[in-house]
């Protein structure tokens, strides 16, 4: 029998091991309601949301290349951080929690201004602790991983083995763990009887995207990978994806091409982290429909820049399109009140 094409792909990711940390393969399923809402195309979702651990997310697939990094390294002590809400921060304790290393985050405090009373304490900052992470709170000043590496540094002076997590979980290695969804939609798309005409999915730190890149150039070539650009910096967005696939294409063996990487601008709204009322519509939409659970930040600004492509017709009724759900669930609660009002209201 002839080879499947991904194949060149599993054999150049098994060189790379991982903790098992993430509940894998995770599901792909229709969305028949909401391709019919919108009369095409053919809508899809990748649960990545169902990773499993601690609420899950898309950063648990890269932690499970990371921290085999970390455990070879003997690190007893994880370092990570984001924003007060950072789903990435969350996950990074969780695994911690798992593997019983010590946490620290570095919470960037100021990148917005809290949109709710709940934004503090509820949702992914109720987890954190839940998890037994330590919080050092810091201002924001716009270099994501400055005051994660000062704090490392002085773990590492008090004579603990830290183990840097970046921002959002992405570098190179955090892509190569990405790069598995791929594997995953080309065998289950297959086994549904379809070839997605595009895979597309928000895109923050770039890991994400730099790995959906990576792998879809060697086991999907005719599927184009779109990222919706939720920081409201698409072109800061897609220097890091470019800088994260070059990264993991060379760790791989295999070639980066720019003109792969569709970074979508347009879709963020007014800012990082405040929703608008397309993404507010997006995910009521998803909720009535499909009982599908989106959040502000991510996630459903990613599905409002989605159908809004799909309404400018970019796709026909009969393409397939696989909309990765990234996760993000908890800070949903985290907005509450700033989304109540309007899902009252229709
Ligand atoms: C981090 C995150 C993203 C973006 O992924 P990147 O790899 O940072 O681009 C998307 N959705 C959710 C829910 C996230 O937490």
């Amino acid at each position: 029998m002839e080879q499947p094409l991904y194949s060149d792909l599993e054999n150049r990711l098994a060189r790379y091991g991982r903790v098992g940390l993430a509940n894998l393969p995770t599901p792909l399923q229709p969305l028949k309601r909401l391709t019919e809402h919108l009369g095409g195309p053919q809508l899809w979702v990748k649960r990545e949301d169902c990773t499993g651990l601690g609420f899950g997310g898309n950063k648990l697939r890269k932690l499970d290349y990371v921290l085999r990094e970390a455990l070879d390294a003997g690190a007893d002590t994880l370092v990570s951080g984001g924003v007060v809400q950072s789903n990435s921060q969350r996950q990074v304790a969780a695994v911690a929690a798992k593997l019983g290393l010590e946490c620290h985050l570095a919470v960037y405090h100021g990148r917005l201004k809290p949109p709710t009373p709940e934004y503090e304490t509820s949702g992914n900052v109720l987890l954190n602790k839940l998890f037994g992470a330590q919080l050092h709170h810091v201002p924001w000043t716009g270099d994501r991983n400055l005051a994660i590496r000062t704090l490392a540094e002085k773990l590492s002076n008090e004579g603990r083995r830290p183990y840097v997590v970046p921002y959002g979980v992405s570098n190179g290695l955090g892509a190569i763990g990405y790069a598995t969804t791929v594997l995953e939609i080309a065998r289950q798309s297959q086994a549904c009887g379809f070839a997605p005409r595009a895979v597309a999915h928000c895109s923050g730190s770039g890991g994400t995207q730099a790995g959906l890149v990576v792998g879809a150039a060697l086991a999907m070539p005719n599927t184009d990978i779109v990222g919706i650009d939720i920081d409201a910096e698409p072109d800061r967005v897609r220097a890091d994806v470019l800088r994260y696939g070059a990264e993991a294409a060379e760790m791989l063996g295999t070639s980066f091409s720019n003109e792969r990487v569709e970074v979508v601008a347009g879709h963020a709204g007014p800012a990082y982290g405040v929703p608008h009322d397309a993404t507010i519509e997006a995910i009521r939409l998803a909720g009535r429909l499909e009982a599908l659970v989106l959040d502000p930040v991510y996630s459903g600004k990613g599905l409002a820049g989605l159908i809004a492509m799909i309404r400018s017709g970019r796709w026909t009724r009969d393409d397939h399109i696989v909309f990765v759900h990234t996760g993000g669930e908890p800070a949903l609660f985290a907005y509450g009140s700033a989304l109540l009002s309007s899902a009252d209201g229709a």
